[in-house]
């Protein structure tokens, strides 16, 4: 059982909850919204705490604002209207609302108030405590729903959580961890984790955590040539980062039998959607050849390996799957991981852009919407949201053993 305490189980009728959402949506540059899903993600807590009674406040940090300064650009303004059409009512946005004021004493249960960009609040970034104070002041219920800033201790996703009079995990968040938790902690074997994407240096802690984790560790794209590089391959003029074979070779030394390499590979001679492509094997690579994708027999080996796993972790593409000529790679992992009865989850920007060209979204276990914090829950290392609130979970149960 986990630690931290659900929104679900704190009773909140009458209260006054604080909801800390992710609607960090993209924009335009009039600043409409291009893609609701954050927000779509973040209505069932809203939605379920109005229902049993509640007063709510939702908050979120939008954009990178100056700290004191509002400026329109970064108004959570048409976030708000969003959420209402969403909701079907009428949605008030409050501006200056740490010290509470009117808006705050009119709070009756069934109302919903959107407060303005949290981090726009000086000391949020800095994880103020008098700021978090404050904030804690304002509710009765502090409920994190914001797995993706779950890697940033900031005054709305770590200090307010110490001192709001409960904290609890919302529906969102807690899916999230109950979804790594399953794939990392005790994951059905074997566990087979895929990771692919453009550099060894954006993931090295990454393939260093997981390959002690896991039973098979597939790498793709320009982390496989890197790989290929440390096996003493020719890669041609492919992508690759000949600064880290080092760091790659101590993998394979120790872990070479986790770790299978392409056999086979897609290359072309320039990196564009009309280059005539090539299925080579990765004897034959030559100097002025680009490694676009992994081969067909490669592809084939990854995925019965997929389909005999229990659980699966996805982060990367194989291939530039951008491009149709270099996407049968990244498509053939894709399928399998969707054929596979093992649970899988996934995640990453382009992951999740491969996951929707593929069609395969509704077919992997959990896709998350972490970005940057699902990565570092896989490097084992901690979230301090979650590990505020899961101290404030085990106090909340000491106390009520008494
Ligand atoms: P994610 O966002 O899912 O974490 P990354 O950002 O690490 O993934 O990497 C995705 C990018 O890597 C894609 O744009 C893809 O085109 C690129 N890529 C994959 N394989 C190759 C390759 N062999 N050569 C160059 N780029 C590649
Ligand atoms: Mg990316």
């Amino acid at each position: 059982m986990s630690d931290f305490l659900r929104l679900s189980d704190v009773d909140v009728d009458g209260r006054r909850v604080f909801i800390r959402a992710d609607l960090n949506v993209p924009q335009d540059e009039r600043g409409r919204v291009t893609d609701d899903t954050r927000i779509r993600a973040s209505i069932p807590a809203i939605r379920d705490t109005l229902a049993r009674g509640a007063a709510v406040m939702v908050t979120s940090h939008l954009g990178r604002p100056v700290e004191g300064r509002l400026t329109e650009a970064d108004s959570l303004a048409p976030i708000a209207s969003r959420t209402g059409e969403l909701l079907g009512r009428q949605v008030m946005l409050i501006r200056d609302w740490v010290n509470g004021g009117t808006w705050h004493g009119d709070l009756r249960h069934g109302d919903l108030v959107v407060l303005e960009n949290c981090r726009v609040n000086p000391g949020e970034k800095a994880d103020s405590v008098h700021l978090a104070q404050q904030m804690a002041n304002l509710c009765d219920v502090y409920c994190n729903d914001a797995f993706a800033t779950a890697h940033r201790a900031e005054a709305t996703t770590h200090a307010m959580a110490l001192y709001a009079p409960v904290a609890c995990a919302g529906p969102l968040m807690a899916a999230e961890l109950d979804a790594l938790g399953k794939a990392l902690a005790s994951p059905a074997r074997p566990l087979v984790a895929i990771v692919g994407g453009a550099k060894v240096s954006t993931k090295l802690a990454l393939l260093r955590a997981l390959v002690d984790k896991v039973d098979a560790l597939i790498v793709g794209g320009g982390i496989a040539n890197t790989f290929l590089l440390a096996a003493g391959r020719r890669i041609g003029k492919s992508l690759a980062e000949p600064d880290l074979v080092a760091q790659a070779r101590t993998i394979l030394d120790t872990s070479a039998d986790k770790v299978p390499l392409p056999v086979d590979v897609v290359c072309a001679k320039a990196f564009a959607a009309d280059a005539p492509s090539a299925i080579k094997s990765v004897d034959d690579v030559a100097d002025d050849d680009l490694i676009l994708d992994i081969g067909p027999a490669t592809a084939e080996r990854y995925a019965a390996m997929i389909g005999d796993a229990g659980t699966i972790v996805w982060n990367g593409p194989v291939g530039v799957f951008e491009l149709d000529a270099f996407s049968r790679g990244t498509r053939t992992i894709a399928d399998a991981i969707a054929r596979s009865r093992a649970f899988s989850i996934a995640g990453g920007g382009d992951t999740l852009a491969a996951i929707a060209k593929f069609h395969v979204t509704d077919r992997i276990g959990y896709i998350s919407t972490g970005g940057g914090a699902f990565l570092e829950f896989l490097e084992g290392r901690k979230l301090p949201a979650v590990t505020v609130l899961e101290q404030r979970g085990r106090e909340a149960r000491e106390r009520a053993r008494g």
